[in-house]
């Protein structure tokens, strides 16, 4: 097969989805998955984590307005190793109805894909295409999402820890709404991780839910004595002035930028936020190529980027391959959905095993769909 052969045939959307939602299950419930096929037999695999049906349409969408078109109908008959040009292609075909959202995340999806197709036809790992490896593992932490009940969260630090994870971060839930609480919660956490591990990292997520600077700046001086890795996303990530404000009155880091997407929207936030930490999510950013974007742009302003990533094990392959193949991706998030989705999807899963998990040597992204479970869980 000779590189120029090879055509793209279809875009096929797979919307998945839990139908009862089990008491246990944290996150994970639904998903969206994309398979970009070839005339050559070879299949790509993406997710994007986003709303499926929104997805579905910035793929499947007829033409509108020559700024205006479906994914899908750009990219069929063209070559798949053509990764930057088909990226260009996709966001000056969605010029005005994209640009940003989910159409980046749509995007998202058929870029990872894409890697993934690379890897399979030059028979390479896509950490390879990216300029090789720096690791062989990569260190993880665990996010939970905390209870206000404290013997809750004892026993759930004390799970954690002994499955091996030396850093962790905990969110949503009660946390946020409560001062008094948020202070609570966050002791019993530290003071039991501590306990077991005095190096154990922790950091926290409000999602937003501080919503101002000057309660912000309030509670992270009080919690100065927990030495926190970082404070995420305490108000919206769209307000740049009010991180500016935080960043400027206390000696905690932030981190943020987890809902936003292209190098344009992390441009403004890595240059105004003052945050130390930067999240792009690899199935909504812009897919690994943005990352690879944002990465470099977060490095020269002297920031680390920690990729988000609550979904499926396709998310996890991304996220892997991505942070192997760049010097400081030494840290990834690993989530502790019970849902089927995030433990049975993908056969293979990258395992998280002692503190850190392993780079696959496979080739592409490496990553075997369980088809019984996208029969028993697909929406049609
Ligand atoms: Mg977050």
């Amino acid at each position: 097969m000779q590189f120029n052969d090879i055509k793209i045939s279809e875009v096929e959307v797979i919307h998945l989805r839990v139908p009862t939602i089990d008491a246990d299950c944290e996150w994970g419930e639904d998903a969206v998955i994309i398979k970009v096929h070839t005339n050559t037999g070879l299949i790509g695999v993406g997710e994007s984590d986003s709303s499926p049906e929104m997805v579905k349409s910035c793929i499947k969408a007829s033409m509108s307005h020559g700024s205006s078109q479906g994914l899908e109908r750009l990219l069929l008959g063209e070559n798949p190793l053509d990764i930057e040009r088909l990226y260009t292609k996709m966001y000056n075909g969605t010029h005005y109805s994209g640009r940003r959202s989910t159409m980046i995340h749509a995007i998202s999806a058929i870029d990872m894909a894409l890697w993934d197709i690379a890897g399979q036809f030059y028979g390479v790992p896509v950490w390879q295409l990216l300029g090789g490896k720096f690791r062989d593992e990569i260190r993880a932490y665990g996010t939970f999402i905390p209870s206000s009940i404290e013997a809750e969260n004892i026993a759930r630090v004390e799970e954690l820890l002994a499955q091996g994870f030396t850093s962790l971060k905990f969110g949503g839930g009660p946390l946020g709404k409560n001062a008094e609480l948020d202070y609570e919660i966050i002791r019993t956490v530290c003071h039991t991780a501590r306990n077991i591990n005095s190096a154990c990292e922790i950091a926290i997520d409000l999602a937003s839910a501080w919503r101002t600077a000057g309660h912000t700046i309030e509670m992270a001086k009080r919690l100065e004595e927990f030495n926190l890795l970082w404070i995420e996303e305490p108000i919206t990530d769209d307000v740049l002035a009010g991180y500016r404000k935080i960043s400027q009155s206390t000696s905690q880091k932030l981190a943020g930028g987890e809902t936003l997407t292209t190098r344009y929207e992390f441009a403004n936030f890595i240059e105004k936020s003052g945050a130390d930490f930067v999240q792009p999510d690899v199935t909504r950013c812009g897919g690994i190529s943005e990352m690879v974007k944002i990465y470099d742009m977060a490095h020269m302003a002297g920031m680390k980027l920690v990729p988000h990533g609550f979904s499926t094990g396709i998310l996890i392959a991304a996220t892997v391959h991505f942070l192997a193949s760049r010097e400081h991706g030494d840290l990834i998030e690993y989530s502790q959905s019970t849902s089927p989705l995030f433990t049975s999807l993908v056969s293979n899963q990258i395992q998280f095993e002692n503190g850190f998990v392993r780079v696959p040597n496979s080739v592409g992204l490496g990553v075997e769909l369980n088809e019984d479970i996208i029969a028993k869980y697909r929406v049609e």
